[in-house]
This record gives structure tokens, C-alpha cells and sequence, in this order.
């Protein structure tokens, strides 16, 4: 008989503890890294656990309930989280995203967001703060959320037949709940509401066009994702990603689509509007154009470990330097030593080396 090791939650991924610099130097408000890519935004992943099992992030198979998520203890307390946020922001970061796991089945997230929202960046306005959700309890949630403080939504929607997406959310999840959430949303004052879609070859890609017809026309911007090779347990092959560029031509063909300018420098989707002035739409090709010569984020797990890329094998462990003996001039200059070294590109380089034994699960790091 085989026994289930069940892995200590807090030991399953390698982390350092980062090198706190002897004589601290002041933040300056604008931090480059190895290769002149600026810290600009920072994703915090609120919690690892998730109540959907998507077969192409949390497939059932691995994420069951022998799964160790992390203890409560383990996470970093909200105070933990604004105190971090504040340093980052000291080197410039002005966007915030908050992601799981999702999100808001973290309790009292309103209370986190309220204090993200009262930080200012260092050039005087406040942050852009944002949230990526599957939009279970978005229905519910959308009022407070905005009234904490909360600018801006992202709702991951695969697509818009019940059967295609109860498939790949595989928890019997009803697209008419999401559409409910996202217009609650609306209704509590969010505009131009992100909604995510992970294209896999051969499970949805027919719902390309039904999501765009949907979305033309509300405001709203659809991006097309091609599905990434993250984590080790999602099955992963070339074969399934369907290629922006395939996406693009298919709108194109349907509605007539033509470039946009990107909003900033390091945008991750790729912007796309119909020709006729109904509306936007984005792709995000991690996979087919990689996008690391301008990637200016930072991520920071559920229980303080900071990965300078997606596809990194071991993080930092902040949270050793907020619950130790340090100052805020020391964490400060600890981000910044790591920053300033940094040099990941893994994207651009997948395809010419065999990828790092052990690559981190998207719900742990936060998508
Ligand atoms: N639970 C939240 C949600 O559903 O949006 C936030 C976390 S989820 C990991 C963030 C985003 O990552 C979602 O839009 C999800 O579809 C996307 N994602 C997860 N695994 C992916 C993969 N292998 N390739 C591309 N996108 C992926």
C-alpha cells in the first residue's frame, strides 16, 4: 500500500530569508532591477485556498481534501500586509492587486483594503488598487469592496455556456452567478470591469466569440489569456494554447478589431478595440510573445514570500523580517537589494532549457 505524504504547508516551497544590507540607503521612489525593469506593481496573494477547482489551476486530483493549505498563523495579518505595502511603495510601486487563491474568502477583506486604500505613492496620489476574483461573492461583496476603498475589478469568467464552464470550474459554478456578480459590480460603481478568460484548445475556445458578442458594448473589456505553463500539476502542454495571434484574427474576421495604444509601459494585455467603437478588448500571450524585457511586478505569497517572477522556484521570506528585530529601513533596503539584482525572464527563455524542477502552483503565488 502507498501511503499520502502529506507535506508541512509552510516548508512545500524553498524560501531565504533575504539580506538585510549592514547600512540601509534611503528609498529613492524608483527602483530598476538587472535589466532597467522598474518596480512598479505588486500582487498579494490574500489566501491560498480557493472554493473553485479549475481543472487548469486547482484540478481536483491534487487540490483535494488531503491538500495541506496553509494555517492561519502562517498568513500575514493585514497590519503585516499594509506594513509591507508601504515599503514597496517607499520604491515606487503604485499598483496594487490583490489575488488568491480568491480573494475575498478572506475575512474582513474590506478592512485590508481600507488600508491599502489610505496609502499614498510617493509621487502624492493614492495607489491603484485592484482585485482579481472568480466573482462567487461578488454579488454580495461588490458595495463594500467600493466603499473600502477598492478601484478596480478583474472577474475570471472561462465562458459563457453553463456546460463548458461548470467543466472547467468543476464545482458546478452557474455562469448566470458571475454575469450576477459582475453587474453588481457595475451597479457599486466599478467601470471598465476586467473579465479574464483562459483560452484551452479543444475545451473552450468556442466560447471566443459568445464572450466577445456578450461583453461588445458594456463597457466592459474581455482578455483573451493563453493558457501558461505555471505550477506542476495543471497538465501543461504546447498543444492545448491557442495563440493570441489565432485569437485575434477570429475577432477580427467576426466584428473588425484594430490595435490600441497600451495604457502604460509593461501592460500585461496587449490592447485590441472593434473597429466600430463598441468597445475593447485585451490579449495576454505570456506564452506565444513573452512579455518579461518590461515586467515590472512583484509577488508576494499568502505567507510573505516575495518572487520576483511567476515562474520562480523559491522566494524570499519577508514575513521571518516582519515578525524578527527589523526596522522599516531595514525591510526596505532588503526589497531593494532583491530588486536591484533581479534578472528573471523565465518566458523568454522556456523554450530553451527544461523548465526548473520545482515551479510554484498560481493559487499559491496569486494569478
Ligand atoms: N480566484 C481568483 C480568480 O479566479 O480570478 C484569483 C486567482 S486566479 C489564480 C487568477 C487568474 O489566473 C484567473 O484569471 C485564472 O484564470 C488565471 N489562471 C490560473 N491558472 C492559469 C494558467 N495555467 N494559465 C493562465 N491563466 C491562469
Amino acid at each position: 500500500m502507498t501511503e499520502r505524504i502529506i507535506p508541512i504547508a509552510d516548508l512545500r516551497y524553498q524560501a531565504r530569508m533575504p539580506a538585510v544590507p549592514r547600512e540601509p540607503v534611503a528609498p529613492v521612489g524608483l527602483l530598476t532591477d538587472a535589466r532597467g525593469r522598474r518596480l512598479h506593481d505588486l500582487r498579494i496573494s490574500v489566501t491560498d485556498r480557493c472554493n473553485f477547482r479549475c481543472t487548469y489551476c486547482m484540478p481536483k486530483s491534487v487540490f483535494d481534501k488531503n491538500y495541506a493549505f496553509l494555517p492561519q498563523s502562517s498568513l500575514l495579518s493585514f497590519e503585516e500586509i499594509t506594513r509591507l505595502t508601504r515599503l514597496f511603495v517607499a520604491h515606487g510601486v503604485e499598483k496594487i492587486r490583490l489575488t488568491g487563491g480568491e480573494p475575498l474568502l478572506r475575512k474582513h477583506l474590506e478592512t485590508l483594503i481600507a488600508q491599502l486604500a489610505a496609502i499614498r505613492t510617493a509621487a502624492g496620489p493614492p495607489l491603484d488598487l485592484t482585485l482579481t476574483t472568480n466573482a462567487s461573492l461578488l454579488r454580495r461583496k461588490a458595495p463594500g469592496l467600493r466603499a473600502a476603498g477598492l478601484n478596480r475589478v478583474t472577474v475570471s469568467l472561462d465562458a459563457l455556456d453553463d456546460d463548458v464552464f461548470k467543466r472547467m470550474n468543476d464545482v458546478d459554478f452557474s455562469v448566470s452567478e458571475v454575469l450576477a456578480g459582475i453587474e453588481a459590480a457595475d451597479r457599486a460603481g466599478f467601470r471598465q470591469i476586467k473579465v479574464n478568460m483562459v483560452v484551452k484548445r479543444g475545451v473552450n475556445d468556442d466560447q471566443i466569440l459568445p464572450m466577445a458578442r456578450h461583453f461588445r458594448n458594456t463597457g466592459h473589456i474581455v482578455r483573451f489569456i493563453e493558457f501558461m505553463d505555471v505550477g506542476a500539476s495543471n497538465g501543461w502542454r504546447m498543444d492545448d494554447v491557442v495563440p493570441s495571434r489565432q485569437v485575434v484574427g477570429l475577432l477580427n474576421e467576426a466584428f473588425g478589431v484594430e490595435p490600441a495604444d497600451p495604457n502604460y509601459v509593461g501592460e500585461v494585455a496587449e490592447r485590441w478595440r472593434y473597429r466600430d467603437g463598441t468597445g475593447e478588448i485585451g490579449v495576454i500571450s505570456s506564452v506565444t510573445q513573452p512579455f518579461c524585457s518590461d515586467c515590472s511586478r512583484a509577488r508576494l505569497s499568502t505567507e510573505g514570500r516575495l518572487y520576483t517572477c511567476l515562474f520562480a522556484s523559491s522566494g524570499h521570506d519577508f514575513r521571518s523580517l516582519l515578525r524578527g528585530d527589523f526596522s522599516d529601513e531595514q525591510i526596505g533596503a532588503a526589497i531593494a537589494a532583491l530588486w536591484t539584482v533581479r534578472a528573471d525572464r523565465y518566458s523568454e527563455i522556456r523554450a530553451s532549457r527544461t523548465s526548473p524542477a520545482r515551479k510554484i502552483e498560481m493559487s499559491y503565488i496569486g494569478g
